[in-house]
């Protein structure tokens, strides 16, 4: 088994404030915030990047666009709107190598990239 960081927080070796789980998923509040609103999906399925995803494990990706989007209506927040993010890898950002989705809400986010582009 992986062993990343979320992984030891899947198994109760680590405390997070996880607001969602189910069979495939689980969803806690990102320990650093980038918005007023920031949880983590994280598939039970092991990837380290979103690179290792085959075609016909699709469905792992869908299902974290899905739990953030029933989290987002759950919360009332659905209507004025949310961003998610993927980070892959060293230009994505990316710091933890088991795939997850960021969901960031709560106020107006901006435009994102790098500067001048
Ligand atoms: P990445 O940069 O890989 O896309 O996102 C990793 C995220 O995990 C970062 O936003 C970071 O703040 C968050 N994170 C790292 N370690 C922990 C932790 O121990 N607990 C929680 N809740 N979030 C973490």
């Amino acid at each position: 088994m992986s062993d990343t960081i979320f992984h030891k927080i899947l198994r109760g070796e680590i405390p997070a404030d996880i607001v969602h789980e189910d069979d495939h998923v689980f969803a806690f509040r990102d320990i650093a915030p980038q918005a007023p609103v920031h949880v983590l999906f994280v598939p039970k399925q092991d990837f380290a990047t979103l690179n290792d995803v085959p075609e016909d494990a699709a469905v792992v990706v869908g299902r974290l666009a899905t739990a953030a989007a029933r989290y987002a209506k759950a919360q009332g927040f659905s209507d004025d709107g949310y961003r998610i993010v993927m980070n892959c890898n060293g230009d994505g950002g990316q710091t933890v190598f088991q795939i997850h989705l960021h969901l960031l809400a709560g106020a107006p986010l901006g435009r994102f990239g790098t500067p001048g582009h």
